[in-house]
């Protein structure tokens, strides 16, 4: 008979996270939209901070809209979600119909094979299902084309069996408040809506919401904005930081100068110096591109890291922080280690590095 290993995983590293400080920032953005509805978006459990304790949280303070990505993930949350309305903005695949009228998950149509899938479905059932309608104003991803609004609007019966419950679009570049593209989002948005029956509209993303009332609609859809990330572009971040990553010293390590540090010798000690080793790598989501360029902070003090990220480990040149002692936590991600700073040093965006944060982490939530 086989025995459970069970390693203590926080012995390498913890991931907290802030649900507080989630539900704090949607309330932030409820009021940028005017007190207006505002959905939470969930997708990719809820940008790496955990779907299941991050919908909760924002039911239980009166979010009444949520977003996924996948049907699966839609499914997973419906049971913690009461009446709430779910949609699945990447649509319906053949042959999951049932699941989603089952599970009261709305999908998003975004063609007009997803039209007739959903109206087909509902004329099975005798009933009419209601769904989201997707038109694409610039993305070119996903989303009705305008000659698919043509189609729509020269033949009536195909979204007669479906409610819509509302029309959305999606911005290209809410993150660039100068350009003239979001405008003209809006334009072709409502050229569109135009022909088909009226139903309430659905716009801004986190960025969106700070463009103007004009992007204000009946339902707003922020995403990377609930987890922390700076909706405002150049401006100081309106909202809480969510995530802290920390990590305890394994080794402490005294080395000469001249002596290198990690794969491939792209560190060179300059000075005697000392070096302290953490249990997290790129394997946990901490980009490799943070080699020689990222750091850790202890104590208020910045320490460089050096050397290459490896897959499991990642090193620290703490030669001016004498104090440091093994076991000592040092933060990789938290109020001093910006999560869109982080991933600047790394040249990439602050939804990718969330997204990817490790799943060998511990995890713990609090309110
Ligand atoms: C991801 C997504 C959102 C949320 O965007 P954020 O920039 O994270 O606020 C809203 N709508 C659609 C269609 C999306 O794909």
């Amino acid at each position: 008979m086989g025995r459970t290993l069970t390693e203590p995983r926080a012995a390498y590293a913890t991931l907290e996270i802030d649900l507080g400080a989630i539900v704090a920032n949607w309330r932030t953005l409820k009021a940028a939209h005017g007190g207006r509805p505002t959905a939470s978006v969930l997708k990719a459990d809820a940008y790496g901070t955990g779907a299941v304790q991050a919908a909760a949280a924002l039911h239980e303070a009166g979010c009444a809209h949520f977003f996924t990505a996948h049907l699966a993930e839609a499914v997973a949350l419906r049971p913690l979600l009461g009446g709430a309305m779910i949609g699945v903005l990447n649509g319906p695949l053949p042959g999951t119909e049932a699941d989603y009228s089952d599970s009261r998950i709305m999908p998003v149509l975004g063609s007009l094979a997803d039209i007739r899938l959903w109206a087909a479905h509902g004329g099975r059932l005798g009933r009419k299902l209601p769904a989201l309608l997707h038109l694409d104003t610039g993305m070119a991803r996903l989303g009705l084309a305008l000659a698919d609004v043509q189609a729509l609007a020269a033949d009536p019966a195909l979204l007669a069996g479906i409610d819509i419950l509302y029309t959305m679009t999606h911005l290209i570049a809410a993150d660039e408040p100068a350009s003239g593209i979001n405008r003209e989002q809006l334009g072709r948005f409502s050229a569109a809506r135009a022909l088909l029956p009226p139903t309430p509209a659905s716009i801004a993303n986190s960025s969106g919401l700070f463009l103007g009332p004009a992007f204000h609609s009946d339902l707003a859809r922020p995403g990377a904005a609930l987890y922390g990330i700076n909706p405002t572009a150049g401006r100081p971040n309106p909202m809480r930081p969510v995530v802290r990553l920390t990590a305890p010293v394994l080794q402490l390590r005294d080395i000469a100068a001249g002596a290198s540090v990690g794969y491939n010798e792209t560190w060179r000690a300059a000075r005697p110096s000392r070096i302290a080793v953490l249990g997290v790598g790129y394997a946990d989501g901490l980009p490799r591109a943070l080699s020689n360029t990222g750091a850790a902070f202890f104590d208020g003090v910045r320490l460089p890291l050096v050397g290459r990220v490896s897959m499991d480990l990642t090193t620290f040149d703490v030669t001016d922080h004498p104090g440091i002692a093994v076991g000592d936590r040092l933060e990789l991600l938290g109020p001093h280690r910006d999560v869109a700073e982080v991933a600047a040093e790394a040249g990439e965006s602050p939804y990718e590095l969330l997204t990817r944060l490790g799943r060998r982490y511990a995890r713990t939530w609090f309110a």
